[in-house]
């Protein structure tokens, strides 16, 4: 297959190099000189414009910061929808709005060009190991298309369903993890205060019913967990940056249906803050950090 693959960045770089090492023929691009200086260094095809490789590509995956990049990449002066050729599958793999990817959706459909949003979890050691989930919307006629490209990219590929299904998927689920986390937080800040040793309690909540994938994966206390970022400094992992905007777009999401999700709601507000104080790099198990600094107020 012939693949552009616009933006090559901590996530996109790794998913692109794994295409490459597979026998596809990947063209990459990125607005900024130093990722595209680095692509050419682990060997990937790197081109100064995706005019060079819109027309001619069977695929084309963008993996963008958010949702300004993929309306410029898109529909913006020089978007790819206008320069594709109509066999093109584009496919945005980038955590952006729902109804923002709707809308870009809905634009290459006027034009009768497939699209997927195909928004991933697993995170940079997922992309590196080629073991990230794929949370697809979309057609699923496309979707088999290019089902043989995402496997190269991913262990996990699930359909959602229409356009915007997989940025609904991955928004409802990072509004739990992040809820998760807060309420692991509080419940581990309550028994330091209350006197209860951390392992006790992990070893009775694993097995009871406060039990959860993030408490047994991501618990934020050292010495207890092996895959604990709490381990290693709170280093990520998923950054915190990246939760505050996940859970932004989840409070998005919810607006424009009506609904008041007030935990999704707080847990967007602590993270924001939490990241406005300088944390933004840490892993998100770091939130027990603002939960521990908190103090009965009446
Ligand atoms: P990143 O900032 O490292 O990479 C994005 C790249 O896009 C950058 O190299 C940037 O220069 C490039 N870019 C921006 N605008 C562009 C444009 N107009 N044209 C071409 N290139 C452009 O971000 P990342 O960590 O790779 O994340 C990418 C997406 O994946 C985000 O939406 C993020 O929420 C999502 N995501 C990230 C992780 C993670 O752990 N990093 C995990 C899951 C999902």
């Amino acid at each position: 297959m012939k693949i552009g693959f616009i933006g090559i960045g901590n996530m996109g770089m790794p998913m692109a190099s794994n295409l490459a090492r597979s026998g596809h023929e990947v063209t990459a691009f990125d607005k900024s000189k130093q990722a595209c200086l680095l692509g050419q260094e682990r060997g990937l095809r790197v081109s100064s414009t995706m005019k060079d490789f819109s027309k001619e590509a069977n695929i084309i995956i963008t993996m963008l910061p958010a949702d300004d990049h993929v309306a410029e990449v898109y529909i913006g002066k020089e978007g790819i929808l206008d320069q594709v050729s109509q066999s093109t599958i584009l496919i945005d793999c980038s955590t952006i709005d729902v109804n923002m990817s709707r809308a870009v959706a809905d634009e290459a459909k006027t034009r009768n060009l497939d699209m997927l949003d195909a928004p991933v979890s697993g995170g940079v050691s997922g992309a590196e190991a080629g073991s990230l989930t794929f949370m697809v919307g979309g057609e699923k006629n496309a979707l088999e298309k290019v089902m043989p490209v995402l496997k190269v990219m991913g262990k996990n590929i699930v359909h959602a369903g229409a356009s915007g299904s997989g940025q609904a998927a991955k928004a409802c689920n990072n509004m739990l993890l992040g809820i998760s986390m807060i309420g692991i937080s509080e419940s581990f800040t309550l028994a330091d205060r209350l006197g209860l040793d951390p392992k006790v309690l992990f070893d009775i909540m694993s097995s009871a019913t406060g039990d959860c994938w993030a408490l047994r994966n991501h618990l934020p206390i050292a010495g207890i967990v092996e895959t604990s970022a709490a381990n290693r400094s709170f280093s990520p992992g998923f950054a915190v940056a990246m939760m505050a905007k996940d859970l932004r777009l989840a409070e998005a999401a919810a607006k424009s249906v009506d609904l008041q999700a007030d935990l999704g709601i707080l847990a967007s507000k602590m993270y924001t803050e939490f990241e406005k104080g300088g944390s933004g790099h840490l892993d998100y198990s770091a939130i027990i950090n603002l939960i521990q600094r908190k103090a009965f107020t009446k």
